[in-house]
């Protein structure tokens, strides 16, 4: 049992409280393990829609590159990228469920203590009230006998939150006695605060944590060669020219941990996030990393016009050209127009020439393939189309058929293998006749 009634009644009292162990979501599994367990499912249940839009090619107009760049410019499989991510995941699994073993166990049952807290608040703040008016030239006396008849509560505000005639029976130590009460405009204002104000003001800064954080540690990566070394650190990321949704967690485990994982975490510590509100923000970070590997930049896209760091932004950075550059993730690039570090140089030439390049590559391989063994004829189309993105993302527009004569057992064999590489054995994305 606690509370607070306090000796002295010209503010309404708070409330008493009775802590008790808050019921946790699901009964075979804590909220712990579900903070930590969420994300992962996000990241996948997302992946999966971006992995079928690519197998069936769903919106090939809104694709940032076309499946022969993703075939020919990536440096690693997907097999490893997903047995990488699975790694990390679990790394992540481990690191969220220990530190939550440090937390005090969830209770509920203070929230409308807490509720009178920011009422009692409410009706301090109007005692500035009569000053503010003075300021002004306004008699605040004058003013409030005559909002008295019509608009009552007006009038109470404006003499300072004086409600001389809300009162409430309380019982102390067995006996009843008449005390100030609250006026239902301030437990309305109160509630409004408590249950979404607050929560609103912890997620903003959890985002501008999570922002500066990864983009100080992002851009030291890139500017620190030592946290660049091959094979090690951040360039493993950066193996994958042509992103995609479930190569967005490809890191190295350590990256991962402290980029992700410490982000997530300093967000939570400093914003004094409930775990329930820290499992939305997790796996929301987590869905808008994976938004921002999809490779496509779509016109509808709402969750884009809040956040400006889009697909397309973030593209850039997976470039050899843009490495140096637009470091900010996941929310805003604010930071990268403070730092200096926004790429401003016209994209759309450089996306259509590495577009051409893989292209060629591509066409070249097939072509080898016909002249090894000249047979039966087949036609393969490739026939890609963009549509031309917003200014502020890359401009990307292609139309592009190829031609190739091919004997037909090894274009089985060639459209099984760029599928299968591409988005697995039954995929077929360059709308090509699959055997399957
Ligand atoms: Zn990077
Ligand atoms: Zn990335």
């Amino acid at each position: 049992m606690a509370g607070a009634n306090a000796t002295s009644y010209d503010l309404p009292p708070l409330p008493e409280y009775t802590l008790r162990p808050l019921v946790p979501l699901s009964s075979w599994a804590s909220d712990a393990f579900i903070q930590a367990a969420l994300p992962v499912v996000g990241y996948w249940a997302v992946s999966l829609v971006f992995h079928a839009i690519d197998v069936y090619d769903l919106f090939p107009q809104y694709r940032l590159h076309t499946p022969a760049e993703v075939l020919k410019r990536n440096h690693v499989s997907r097999y490893e990228v997903f047995r990488d991510v699975i790694l990390q995941q679990i790394i992540q699994i481990i690191a969220s469920f220990s530190l939550s073993l440090f937390d005090e166990a969830p209770s509920t049952g203070k929230a409308d203590y807490d509720v009178a807290w920011y009422a009692q608040k409410i009706r301090l703040a109007q005692r500035l009230v009569p000053y503010v008016l003075s300021t002004v030239g306004l008699d605040p006396t004058g003013l409030a006998k005559k909002l008295a008849p019509a608009q009552p509560t007006l009038a109470s505000v404006a003499t300072g939150g004086q409600y001389p005639g809300l009162l409430q029976a309380i019982s102390i130590t067995g006996e009843s006695t008449m005390v100030p009460a609250f006026a239902s405009w301030e437990v309305s204002l109160a509630s409004f605060v408590y249950w979404y104000g607050i929560p609103a003001i912890q997620f903003t800064a959890a985002i501008f944590i999570m922002d500066a954080w990864e983009y100080m540690l992002h851009r030291a990566m890139h500017m620190n060669k030592w946290l660049y070394v091959p094979v090690t650190f951040h360039s493993r990321h950066h193996r994958l020219y042509v992103p995609y949704a479930y190569g967005a967690l490809y890191n190295h485990p350590l990256e991962g941990f402290a980029l992700d994982t410490l982000g997530a975490g300093l967000s939570y510590l400093l914003t004094g996030m409930t775990m329930r509100q820290s499992m939305w923000f997790f796996t929301g970070s987590t869905i808008k990393t994976v938004l921002d590997h999809g490779g496509y930049a779509f016109p509808w896209d709402p969750i884009h016009w809040i956040f400006p760091n889009n697909a397309a932004y973030h593209d850039v950075h997976h470039q050899s050209w843009g490495i140096k550059t637009n470091f900010s993730q996941p929310f805003f690039i604010y930071l990268d127009r403070l730092g200096g570090t926004m790429y401003k140089g016209n994209v759309e030439e450089k996306y259509e020439r590495a577009r051409r390049t893989a292209q060629h590559k591509l066409d070249q391989e097939l072509e080898n393939e016909a002249k090894a063994a000249p047979a039966e004829s087949v036609v393969v189309t490739v026939d890609e189309n963009m549509r031309p993105q917003g200014a502020s993302t890359p401009r990307i527009s292609r139309k592009k058929a190829t031609s190739i004569s091919l004997p037909a057992g090894n274009f089985k064999d060639l459209t099984n293998m760029v599928n299968a590489n591409l988005h697995g054995r039954r995929a077929n994305v360059l709308g090509m006749e699959s055997s399957h």
